[in-house]
């Protein structure tokens, strides 16, 4: 169904982001009839060009990928509606008014401000638009992540911003959001009924949240090697995949009940401090090792320096309240690790009298396996019976919901998934000002009992799972990490 015309300026337009994910999420929007003709994209960013010099830049990006002509003619009528604008957003100049001039001066129509710029010129741009009036009524902002590096300098960013947009019209974009499973997390939960009677700590024995990545810090180095995984993933990413495990039913989908119920989960962390940081976090860096069969260098051989980031962080979290009070909620992220993967597993008590256990004596508990990437879908892990005449023997098999199987392959990605939700004004996708307030007021305890020499830094070798600090994380409490992928 296509969304309502709107004009869209995506600030920041030659750099990584944009070139990679954001054009081309607009494109296959455009392709598949979502984007009206009279919709207009305003790529925006300091280098003086023509209008068809970037979009060559842009068609580079487009077809080094999909080198086939099929979309070419699409293109070609996507292009019209693309132009090019110089702005250096840092400064109060005239090229401003060359974007207030770019844009249709109908003030009604939807406008989007996409800040694909660093997080420190966001209140700069926002100064800017409001200089020349465009924060008109039907003006949306996006801002990306990082917002900020701590909780103040998050504070200050959104006080920037919202001196200039209203919170309903500010999008700050967590693009896992934007994957179709972790959308289907709220209807697993709250559209079935087969879950939620057990969802608490009388039915779950943990929780894992796994975002491994076998990428290194690559071309981002610069920036990732002031952040660090626990800034760069724990904050957004892995918080927002806890809440939306962890919250409370909300009274309906509306994007303020939702958000409300996540930052009831983020409030109940309990916070950790130098009294516990080294028994429930560990910070991991990798070192030279092998990923695919391809050798790789160590962390401070890529970046040229010894800094002391962390790539690897695994933590043990706890929720104080009712429904997860001695709930453990595991979770990890790192870099170079075996395999890109991302799931959540909740992990089912064990049954509570093995009634088989003469037989076998292997009784796995249920787990339920959400995985966003590789290979969107859900497994519910059972008990079974080895089908056949051997007598009673007992697999552990999973009930098995791929998307790509079951669906039509081709389902939007999770950036064009997202900006047709801003152009929709549907907010419940993004993320609050509270909520990233109060996600940076816990990591910032993490960072602070670091700061106060509590931050050890374990090597691993790349290609492997972490430190095997982290798996004794589990293993102290006689769990461990489950490997769906594997399973
Ligand atoms: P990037 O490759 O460094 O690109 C930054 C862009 O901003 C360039 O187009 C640059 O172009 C423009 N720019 C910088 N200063 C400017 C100014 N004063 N006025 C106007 N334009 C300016 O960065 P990126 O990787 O695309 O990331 C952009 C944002 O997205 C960052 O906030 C980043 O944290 C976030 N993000 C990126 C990714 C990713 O995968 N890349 C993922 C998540 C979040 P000129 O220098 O030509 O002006």
């Amino acid at each position: 169904v296509p969304v309502e015309p709107f004009d869209i300026v995506v600030f920041g337009a030659t750099g990584d982001l944009a070139l990679r994910k954001l054009i081309p999420a607009l494109f296959h929007r455009w392709c598949d009839g979502q984007i009206t003709a009279d919709s207009r994209i305003i790529a925006a960013s300091r280098e003086p060009m023509s209008d068809d010099a970037f979009r060559d830049i842009a068609a580079r990006h487009i077809f080094e990928r999909d080198p086939t002509d099929a979309r070419r003619k699409a293109w070609s009528d996507f292009i019209e509606r693309m132009h090019y604008v110089a702005v250096d957003v840092s400064a109060q100049g005239e090229d401003w008014a060359d974007l207030k001039a770019a844009l249709d001066p109908d003030e009604d129509k939807i406008r989007l401000y996409y800040l694909a710029l660093p997080p420190s010129t966001y209140g700069q741009a926002c100064a800017g638009l409001a200089a020349q009036s465009l924060n008109t009524p039907n003006a949306r902002i996006v801002l990306e992540k990082p917002i900020g590096t701590d909780f103040h300098s998050a504070r200050r960013i959104n006080d920037q911003v919202g001196e200039v947009f209203r919170e309903n019209n500010i999008f700050r974009i967590d693009h896992y959001l934007g994957k179709e499973t972790v959308q289907n997390l709220l209807i697993l939960r709250f559209a079935n009924y087969l879950f939620e009677p057990i969802w608490n700590a009388n039915g779950i024995d943990h929780v894992q949240i796994t975002v491994a990545e076998s990428l290194g810090a690559g071309e981002r180095a610069g920036y990732y090697d002031r952040s660090g995984a626990l800034r760069d993933m724990v904050q957004n990413h892995l918080l927002q995949l806890a809440c939306l495990v962890a919250m409370e039913p909300p009274a309906s989908l509306d994007p303020d009940s939702v958000r409300t119920e996540k930052l009831k989960v983020l409030k109940a962390l309990r916070p950790i401090t130098a009294a516990n940081v080294s028994q429930d976090v560990v910070r991991g860096q990798y070192q030279a090792g092998a990923v695919g069969g391809s050798p790789v260098p160590g962390y401070a051989e890529e970046v040229g320096s010894d800094t002391g980031t962390e790539t690897f962080v695994a933590i043990r979290a706890q929720l104080e309240n009712w429904r997860w009070a001695g709930v453990p909620f595991y979770m990890r992220t790192g870099k170079r690790m075996g395999s890109r993967r991302s799931e959540i597993i909740v992990q089912f008590k064990p049954v509570p009298h093995d009634v088989v256990g003469a037989v076998d004596g292997v009784l796995h508990p249920n787990r339920l396996v959400i995985r966003l990437q590789p290979d969107e879908g859900v497994k519910l892990m059972l008990m079974t019976k080895d089908p056949g005449p051997g007598g009673l023997r007992l697999r552990y098999v999973p009930l098995n919901l791929s998307y790509a199987e079951h669906f039509e392959a081709n389902y939007p990605d999770a950036y064009e998934r997202l900006l047709m939700a801003v152009v929709r004004g549907n907010l419940s996708l993004f993320m609050r000002r509270d909520e990233v307030e109060a996600a940076w007021r816990w990591v910032d305890g993490i960072i602070r009992a670091w700061d106060e020499g509590q931050a050890k830094l374990y090597g691993y070798q790349a290609g492997t799972d972490g430190p095997t600090q982290a798996a004794l994380l589990l293993a102290r409490e006689d769990r461990e990490w489950f490997d769906a992928i594997r399973h």
